[in-house]
């Protein structure tokens, strides 16, 4: 999503001209509000704010058109007072208010300001960790032991079929979701799985039925809290849906016509609905 992001661990020696400063609160990000316009702050230094900054972490640079920025991300405590004109909004909230690139910048961000917050010491040996100087990754000085920013690979994945009235879309009612609100199937994958084998294993477990054609169709990070989603199409085999009813109370095969309430377009979920009903909706 960020192909004119270059991702270092490498700050500037000398910062010539102020850096784009991704500064969460826990999860939620420090916005300037400037009218209609929510802006990520360009600062040569969060002091400058009467910001009082933890850690640091330094990402890449975003080359724009007007010149390469230097990025960098950061947390302040609980009791941080938030500058005049400035807000904390979740990532959820900035959906709809930034543009594509600077929300996955602070996708990465946040991602990164945890893992740093988290991995102070060695998980083996409780001793302070050392920063990597050329990569993204903490060293323990006494064991060796060195640990990466953790990602949690999840499948998500779409089934289709041919029933007598057209083709049809299965989706579900997560009990966790809002009521009405429908949306493809996922999981977390495994420890010594494939992708196909979870994509098979997720569907049997939620709704009872085997799948067929599973067919790579993208992915998305999704920093909530540290997720991968890879997303598949699939076709439908064989069995009857029976819920697994801790995590769904309904499941059902829809038209492209006829679609409940579904979620938002920046969702890989949403791209894979759409996806079925551009191909079905004039046949519809
Ligand atoms: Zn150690």
């Amino acid at each position: 999503m960020v192909d004119h992001f270059i991702s270092t661990v490498t700050p500037p020696s000398v910062l010539q001209e102020a850096a784009f400063w991704f500064i969460f609160q826990g999860f939620r990000l420090l916005v300037q509000i400037d009218g209609a316009e929510t802006i990520v702050p360009r600062l040569e230094d969060p002091s400058g704010l009467d910001i009082d900054v933890r850690r640091r972490q330094y990402l890449g640079i975003l080359n724009l058109p007007s010149g390469p920025v230097h990025c960098f991300s950061t947390e302040v405590s609980k009791t941080q007072t938030i500058p005049k004109g400035f807000a904390f909004l979740s990532l959820r909230r900035l959906f709809s208010r930034l543009d594509d690139t600077m929300l996955a910048l602070a996708g990465r961000a946040v991602q990164i300001v945890e893992w740093d917050r988290t991995h102070q010491f060695c998980g083996r040996c409780g001793i302070p960790v050392q920063d990597m100087p050329f990569e993204r990754a903490k060293k323990c000085p006494q064991c060796g032991l060195t640990s990466y920013p953790r990602l949690a690979p999840a499948i998500i994945v779409s089934v289709e079929r041919t029933t007598a009235s057209g083709r049809k879309l299965l989706l579900a009612h997560n009990l966790r979701h809002p009521a009405g609100f429908y949306s493809v199937l996922a999981g977390f994958v495994e420890p010594g799985e494939t992708l196909e084998e979870c994509v098979r294993r997720e569907i049997r477990e939620e709704v009872g039925i085997e799948v067929k054609n599973i067919c790579y169709f993208g992915s998305q990070p999704w920093p909530f809290p540290n997720s991968l989603m890879i997303a598949f199409t699939s076709e439908y085999a064989s069995g009857e849906i029976t819920l697994e009813e801790d995590e769904l109370d309904d499941a059902s095969w829809f038209a492209a016509d006829a679609l409940p309430p579904v979620p938002p377009p920046i969702s890989i979920a949403r791209q894979l609905i759409d996806h079925f009903v551009q191909k079905n909706s004039n046949r519809c």
